[in-house]
């Protein structure tokens, strides 16, 4: 699994040192490998991106109706996702043999199955390749400037930039994303010092996105401090004075939340 993983970044990474484009030029690899892509609308309740092998050649179909543009942050993450099922050796072959049904992928999200996760895991290094992403995070002290930083330096979502931080950024964060007043998902970088939130369902009233759920009104973006007690689980007696920050972005009735320590 963990040699899986290696693989992937490996092999993402290769393709992208092959340009000299910081912004991993997407519509040249797309032409180099011969690839047929498609943006069409294909409703909303649909797909972000499908990978289909037919008559001896692979063609991807973006879909414009989800926010999939052919230059948008989302859609750049939805083809580097496509882009993984057809240069991931297993979902490659899995493809051209049946093996592996053609699916719906849904990007911007937590997934919670192994080939989705992996195709996600290849975009995020194809576009944000260790070596470059690694010294960028030097460049600013850490706040959420160093994550729109990033955002705006590899051409990716907020989100997608965050995940890469936790995975390879050079400060322990975690990220919260809820829906309504709920958790939709959380994930930490391996070294963060709490692994579960107190509220697993419920946002935590005492934080950031729990005010803003109480009480919608407009959108936020704001930074402020908050006690561990208040939403992590397992705080230590020790620990029981301890700060952290959050901060948190909404749109309507959706937050994400990105919490870190001193
Ligand atoms: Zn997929």
């Amino acid at each position: 699994m963990i040699n899986k993983r290696i693989g992937i970044k490996n092999l993402a990474e290769i393709i992208a040192s092959e340009y000299q484009e910081k912004i991993t030029p997407l519509d040249k690899i797309v032409e180099d490998e011969g690839l047929r892509v498609f943006y069409d609308s294909y409703g909303k309740n649909t797909f972000d991106g499908m990978t289909l092998y037919e008559n001896g050649r692979f063609s991807i179909h973006i879909n414009t109706d989800l926010g999939n543009s052919h230059d948008s942050a989302k859609g750049r993450f939805t083809l580097g996702h496509e882009l993984g099922h057809y240069y991931i050796d297993s979902h490659r072959i899995g493809l051209k043999k049946g093996l592996l049904k053609p699916h719906p992928s849904r990007t911007n999200r937590q997934q919670f199955n192994k080939i989705e996760r992996e195709a996600d895991f290849f975009a995020s290094c194809l576009l944000m390749p260790e070596t470059r992403f690694s010294k960028d995070v030097y460049k600013k002290p850490f706040d959420i400037g160093l994550i729109d930083f990033l955002k705006e330096e590899y051409k990716v979502s907020r989100t997608a930039a965050a995940f890469r931080f936790a995975d390879i950024g050079n400060h322990s964060i975690m990220i919260i994303y809820g829906e309504a007043g709920k958790i939709k998902w959380y994930n930490c970088s391996e070294d963060f010092p709490y692994k579960y939130l107190l509220h697993e369902k419920n946002v935590a009233p005492n934080s950031v996105m729990g005010e803003f759920f109480k009480d919608i009104t407009d959108d936020i973006f704001k930074t402020e401090e908050i006690w561990a007690v208040d939403i992590f689980k397992y705080v230590k007696d020790d620990d029981i004075n301890k700060k952290f920050f959050e901060h948190c972005i909404t749109f309507r009735n959706r937050a994400l939340s990105i919490v870190w320590g001193e």
